[in-house]
């Protein structure tokens, strides 16, 4: 799933290639993917591209008055293309095809949204204004604002009684952050993902900080001016423990774990961050019982 650094590469990406352009058509593949109506996405035709920005993990597309909201969720990705096809398009196994955008101009240049798998997640929104977006106006603060201090993270933790994996993740707490990168921010903090977020020191709390803000800018830094097909690539090199599981740990040399929480699995290295003693599949022990 693209995270807040990809989402950010992205919208570097897109900016570039769509503002100052006109929209000419908008056409939807998987009608499940859309998730509003009034108004119509045709609205968008003829309109001309503004600002892209984002939003958390959604990307925000001004077009005249209008935004063009999208959130790629798990297996939901752009694709740019220098020239679209011009039958109507299809989706099929091979294309799992859910939005085309087509931008005026002899090219027909433009992007489709995909999304593999059968989870379907990926979701689209056209609205006035993308607060109306139901998961952009929950979301927490984002933590690459620059107004965004360690006394704000403080703040967020206080009497947070979730597990720090959790807590992490969870957008109305921290806008962007999710699966991949929560597992790189406790590892670069040293710290268990089962540690109770009410129950950081000072010092850990400003550790923890530091590792946020300090693992999302350098994933921002190293996808910056990549193009979208590049950057799922350029992610997975540069995770330390997320889907490394049996792999070493770059730092110590130990093992990478992975222990399942929630909905999903979380890696972590057991040296680095639980005195060396492995998680308890907190899952499969209820199972047990
Ligand atoms: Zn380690």
């Amino acid at each position: 799933m693209p995270e807040l650094p990809e989402v950010e590469a992205l919208t570097a990406f897109l900016s570039e290639r769509l503002s100052g352009r006109e929209i000419a058509r908008v056409q939807p593949v998987a009608i499940s993917a859309l998730k509003t109506y009034d108004p119509p996405v045709t609205a968008l035709e003829g309109r001309v591209v503004g600002p892209v920005t984002r939003h958390g993990k959604f990307l925000d597309i001004e077009a005249g008055g209008l935004h063009l909201v999208l959130h790629l969720a798990r297996a939901g990705w752009l694709r740019w293309k220098d020239h679209l096809p011009d039958e109507p398009p299809r989706p099929s196994a091979k294309n799992p095809l859910a939005l085309r955008v087509r931008l005026a101009g002899e090219a027909g240049d433009g992007f489709d949204l995909t999304e593999a798998g059968t989870k379907k997640g990926l979701a689209v929104y056209v609205v006035q204004d993308a607060g109306q977006v139901p998961g952009v106006a929950r979301l927490g603060p984002d933590p690459l604002d620059p107004g965004f201090t360690p006394a704000d993270f403080a703040a967020l933790l206080q009497g947070e009684r979730r597990r720090l994996k959790g807590v992490l993740r969870d957008q109305s707490v921290l806008a962007g952050v999710g699966n991949a990168y929560s597992d790189e921010v406790l590892h670069a903090a040293r710290m268990s993902p089962y540690k109770l977020a009410s129950s950081l020191t000072e010092e850990e709390t400003a550790r923890l900080y530091e590792a946020l803000v300090g693992t999302l800018r350098e994933a921002v830094e190293r996808s910056r001016g990549l193009a979208a097909g590049e950057l799922k690539a350029e992610k997975k090199l540069g995770l330390r423990v997320h889907g490394r599981t049996g792999q070493p740990c770059p730092v110590c040399g130990d093992t990478v774990r992975e222990v399942s929480f929630a909905d999903s699995s979380l890696q972590y290295c057991p040296t680095c961050q639980t005195g060396g003693k492995p998680l308890a599949d907190r899952r499969l022990s209820r199972l047990l019982k």
